[in-house]
């Protein structure tokens, strides 16, 4: 692993040199000495830390901060505002602003760093917690929680740029008779194989790839026409069936997923639940009509239908 970068943003050479020598060799650094140029950086790099002097010539470090939170790209990294206005008020407002701590010049080197130190390793706690928190354990893939976030951003982004939207609904066939004969443990194992698989064939930002819940997944993805996205699927279950994991021979050869989707643009006034359903229903059919297959519609009546 690299080092953790952080953004140094002050007017003052001195100030710059100073921070520069006693964070060097732990850190890898960004000197910015306009908060113009710290802002575009900000917004560019990929920092754990900012540290931030109040007063600059060209924007002060409150206006800057409070430009710093209100940004989706930098508003999680940790800002530590540094000055010699060492005043009760301009610590207040700092951390009233969003900063995590605040440093009062003339400083010391073992404070700069021990401060320094302890917010990277509170930052990286922080990000793994989230990145847990909307994580499935089992499988890898992003969890229910991150399902209801995201699909709902997905389908306003369709909504709102007139782009075709496409949500599916997978389940692994048989998956009870499964884990009676080789034991749960070994379904486990599955899962994660079977979301490996279909989660490397969703690679774009706006794709998403979760499990639903039990042996069943989701994707939603924008931008594909139905067409593209009943296509798309037939190489994901046939990855799936690829993957030659042995089945229960009263079942089949190997593990297999039906899946059920609809791709539509969507409209003024139109609830996403009731693709989620059609979807669903998709998926039904597929199982109805002997598994191990894509059902697919426009949400019109056009459907596609793979044959076995
Ligand atoms: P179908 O083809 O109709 O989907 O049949 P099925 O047996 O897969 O369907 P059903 O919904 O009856 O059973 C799903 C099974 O999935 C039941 C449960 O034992 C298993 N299952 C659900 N979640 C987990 C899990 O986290 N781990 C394991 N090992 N099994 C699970
Ligand atoms: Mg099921
Ligand atoms: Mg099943």
């Amino acid at each position: 692993m690299g080092k953790d970068r952080i953004l140094v943003i002050d007017d003052s050479a001195v100030q710059i040199e100073f921070l520069h020598s006693i964070l060097k060799d732990d850190y890898n650094l960004t000197m910015c000495q306009t908060a113009a140029e710290g802002l575009r950086a900000a917004k560019e790099g990929d920092f754990s830390l900012i540290l931030l002097d109040v007063v600059m010539p060209d924007m002060d470090g409150f206006t800057l901060i409070r430009e710093l939170k209100a940004t989706d790209l930098t508003k999680h990294v940790p800002v530590i505002m540094i000055t010699g206005l060492a005043d009760i008020q301009y610590e207040e407002r700092g951390l009233l602003l969003g900063a995590v701590d605040y440093i009062a010049k003339p400083f010391s080197p073992v404070i700069i760093k021990a401060r320094v130190n302890t917010h990277i390793q509170l930052y990286h706690y922080q990000t793994q917690f989230k990145e847990q928190a909307l994580m499935d354990e089992l499988s890898g893939v992003a969890n229910r929680r991150r399902y209801e976030a995201e699909s709902a951003a997905r389908w306003q982004d369709a909504a709102r740029f007139g782009l075709p939207f496409s949500v599916c609904l997978f389940d692994i066939d048989k998956f009870k008779v499964y884990n009676d004969t080789f034991g749960h443990p070994a379904g486990d194992k599955v899962i994660a194989a079977v979301a490996k698989a279909a989660a490397s064939h969703f690679r774009r930002a706006t794709d998403l790839f979760a499990r639903y819940g039990g042996e069943e997944f989701a994707a939603v993805f924008v931008g594909t026409t139905a067409q593209g996205a009943f296509e798309l699927l037939q190489e994901v279950r046939q990855a799936i069936e690829g993957l030659q994991i042995p089945h229960d021979p009263s079942v089949g050869p190997c593990v297999t997923v039906s899946i059920g989707g609809v791709t539509l643009v969507p409209k003024q006034g139109d609830d996403y639940h009731t693709y989620l359903k059609l979807a669903d229903t998709m998926l039904y059919d597929a199982k109805r009509l002997g598994r191990n297959r894509v059902v697919w519609s426009d949400a019109g009546k056009t459907q596609w239908m793979e044959k076995s």
